[in-house]
């Protein structure tokens, strides 16, 4: 019999995590997979950990890892891949958003197509507003044009992944993981599967604005160099454009067709705009200085309290 995890990172969910737990529980009891469920308490402040113990005392095939603090969502989902042993596993949301129901039919899609993953596509998303949606779209479509890897559009970590991913994901050493950019770079043969997303169950969402557009940078800067690209084109077009002003002023000096003591205006457009683009420019390379001083740091991802 193959065996089963399935990883489900908590952050503040009290309200939702024994219904989630339940209606897990119920998928996977008719399933012919050996099954463990893998919560991963990314220090949470409220009675989470508690409801997860008095969970986990009752059932043999829930383990729960608790960090010593809040690591963010990317860490404990790698939390939960470095630490199952099964042969494939299932990456869920706590909050009922991804609809365990769907996991026979996931499985099901990966024995017909032999996949290696399958990654879920919203086809609706209930509760978000209309900015999520928009700025969710237009961002993956901007990744999908600047970034070496393809990534599929409206999916997010929800997703099956076998060994192989499994195996290979646990040898990747970047400490700033994105995830579902890291699953579809690994390759092997990853395959969608169409879902419709539900409302929130219960709770508020813990990726406000900040924490998305966090996410979004760390998405590009990761995946993409093209940035730096931009950069040098526009410190190139500037030269050329630069020249060839600088011949117009030095002959209209020589023979007289240019006034010297007007001008005033377009020099201070000149200073102010390419102060600007220099300040761009630098700002894009800090980023990405930014992330070489945080991978060499090699701290860990995450740092365990407890596994229980
Ligand atoms: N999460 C986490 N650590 C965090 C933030 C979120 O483990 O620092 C978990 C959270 O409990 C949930 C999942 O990541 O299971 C997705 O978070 P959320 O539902 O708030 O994001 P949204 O669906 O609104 O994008
Ligand atoms: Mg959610």
């Amino acid at each position: 019999m193959k065996s089963l995890s399935i990883i489900v990172p908590c952050y503040n969910e009290e309200q939702v995590i024994q219904q989630t737990y339940e209606r897990i529980k119920s998928v996977i009891s008719s399933l012919s997979y050996e099954t463990f469920i893998l919560f991963i308490n990314d220090g949470s402040k409220d009675n989470t950990l508690n409801i997860l113990k008095d969970i986990a005392s009752k059932d043999q095939c829930v383990k729960i890892i608790n960090f010593s603090r809040n690591f963010g969502h990317q860490p404990a989902v790698t939390a939960g891949i470095n630490h199952c042993q099964t042969d494939l596993a299932v990456i869920i949301d706590a909050d009922l958003q991804d609809p365990p129901e769907v996991i026979p039919d996931m499985l099901e899609t990966m024995e017909r197509e032999k996949a290696n993953v399958v990654y879920c596509v919203r086809k609706t998303r209930a509760g978000e507003s209309k900015f999520k949606l928009w700025s969710a779209k237009t961002f993956y479509r901007m990744l999908n044009r600047l970034s070496e890897v393809k990534f599929p559009i409206d999916t997010g970590d929800f997703r099956l992944i076998d060994s192989n991913i499994i195996r290979e994901f646990n040898q990747l050493k970047e400490k700033g993981k994105y995830i579902r950019g890291l699953i579809s770079w690994v390759g092997f043969k990853q395959v969608p599967f169409y879902y419709e997303r539900e409302a929130r169950f219960a709770g508020e969402t813990k990726y406000p604005l900040k924490r998305m557009v966090a996410l979004a940078s760390k998405a590009l800067l990761y995946f993409s160099k093209k940035p730096l690209l931009m950069a040098t084109s526009l410190g190139f077009i500037a030269v050329v454009v630069g020249i060839i002003l600088a011949l117009w002023f030095v002959f209209g000096k020589i023979f007289g067709y240019t006034n010297a003591e007007s001008g005033f205006t377009a020099l201070m457009i000149t200073v102010i705009f390419f102060g600007g683009i220099q300040l761009l420019t630098i700002g894009v390379l800090g980023q990405y200085i930014g992330i070489l001083f945080d991978e060499v740091k090699e701290r860990p991802e995450y740092i365990i309290e407890t596994i229980i």
